[in-house]
């Protein structure tokens, strides 16, 4: 049930209603109320006839968890409605998700132009892996949109940011990608991890696809890997090759002719994801919907306690400089306050104050200083996370090197919780006092 379709007597429903909702109406054979875990490889077929129509796409039906099932369904449309989207696909992970639109889209031979402030591992997938495709990216800083549009070739296929971007704390400026790309007919990617659809919806500012890692906010408490794809079913595929020409791996279906609007997505499902096999467990789906049920209320509190750790943080003398696009001091307010209304989401950097070697040492003093904030590699956890990437996922980069990767020796992330605010500050102000 997508947003337009989740109506009840001429009523759209709420955010919040949709959270609890949408995709879903109680078992008619059991009643029951919450979301079964369908935890079943296959389903039987009614006769050999609609067997036989599954495989030939000409009925829509459950075939093999694979391709699809009915828990991660709910997941899919819960997150399409919330996403303001056509339909959504699961993946195992938000990796997957990503790889799973880029190769749904590429051909070998095709670029990507991207923006160079992306998560870590999407950097080194979208190089390294995609170089394996015979895929290109070309990274572009996402605020010059010269830069954007000069990077585009004849190759180029698609064009893909970040809602919010890390360490930087830039916001994209989604509307003005969405009409570069509709100028030069690339559909726009944006990676909505950090902001959620609670806190923005980059659909509704113009992009054609969606893609999480719901390993971290919506699921939300720290326990599963996975993601999700959701497509506006508003770019026009007509003549966009992979999804227009006959495709030899589905017996030459031209997929745009034969699913429309919703050619993008049926190929991502029964092409990529059957063939990559990165498939969401119906276990992880239920865990992921069970999130679902309360981002709003998460998100809320996520960012009421991100803006006051980083606004005590700004104002502290060991503190040198605060990421936090809901700052004031920060470049990317104003588009915080356009495409982030709500707030700017709860993970940021900042900097101690200091030098090389003596700084990368206090950074790891204050790490072992604090008593709430779990050190590990994550984010979007129910409790608060942090990291020193100077002595942990870029320990063997030199000093210089770690300025020039634009992760200094002294940069800190942190991924605020949902822990009572006070004792937050408490736990930081300590550690800053140790150091
Ligand atoms: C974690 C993350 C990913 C990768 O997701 P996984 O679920 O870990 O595969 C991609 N993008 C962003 C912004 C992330 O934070």
């Amino acid at each position: 049930m997508s947003q337009k379709e989740n109506k009840n007597r001429g009523r759209t429903f709420g955010f919040d209603t949709r959270m609890l909702h949408a995709g879903h109406i109680p078992d008619a054979t059991t009643g029951a109320r919450a979301v079964p875990i369908y935890q079943t490889t296959s389903y039987v077929f009614d006769s050999a006839d609609y067997a036989a129509q599954l495989f030939d796409l000409k009925q829509y039906g459950n075939i093999y968890t694979r391709i699809n099932n009915p828990t991660t369904a709910v997941f899919e449309e819960r997150m399409a409605s919330l996403e303001e989207g056509a339909g959504g696909v699961a993946t195992a992970s938000g990796m997957a998700a990503q790889l799973t639109t880029m190769m749904t889209l590429l051909e070998p031979g095709d670029e990507v132009v991207a923006s160079q402030h992306l998560y870590g591992g999407t950097m080194t997938q979208f190089v390294h892996t995609f170089r394996k495709l015979g895929v290109t990216a070309r990274f572009v800083d996402p605020n010059d949109f010269d830069a954007w549009e000069a990077a585009i070739t004849p190759q180029t296929k698609a064009l893909y940011g970040e809602t919010i971007g890390n360490p930087q704390g830039s916001v994209l400026d989604i509307a003005r990608l969405a009409a570069l790309g509709s100028a030069h007919y690339l559909p726009v990617i944006i990676d909505n991890t950090f902001a959620t659809p609670y806190l923005c919806r980059p659909l509704t500012h113009g992009a054609n696809i969606v893609v999480h890692s719901a390993t971290k906010f919506i699921g939300g408490h720290g326990n599963s890997i996975g993601g999700v794809i959701v497509e506006s079913g508003e770019f026009d595929y007509a003549h966009y090759g992979s999804i227009a020409d006959p495709s030899p791996s589905y017996h030459n279906l031209r997929f745009y002719d034969t699913f429309g609007h919703h050619a993008f997505l049926m190929k991502a499902r029964v092409e990529t994801v059957r063939d990559t096999g990165a498939c969401l467990s119906p276990f992880n789906a239920f865990l992921m919907i069970q999130g679902l049920e309360t981002l709003s209320m998460r998100m809320d509190r996520h960012v009421e306690n991100a803006q006051d750790v980083a606004s005590y943080l700004e104002q502290h003398p060991k503190v040198d400089w605060v990421a936090y696009p809901g700052l004031e001091s920060s470049p990317y307010h104003a588009l915080a306050a356009k495409y982030l209304p709500k707030g700017a989401g709860s993970v940021f950097s900042f900097g101690l104050r200091g030098e090389g070697g003596a700084v990368r040492a206090k950074g790891k003093t204050f790490i072992e200083s604090l008593n709430l904030f779990s050190h590990l590699a994550n984010v979007g956890d129910a409790r608060s996370l942090v990291i020193h990437p100077a002595s942990t996922t870029h320990q063997q980069l030199s000093d210089a090197e770690l300025v020039a990767s634009g992760i200094g020796p002294g940069m800190i992330r942190l991924s605020v919780g949902l822990e009572t605010k006070e004792d937050l500050l408490w736990d930081l102000d300590q550690a800053l006092h140790v150091i």
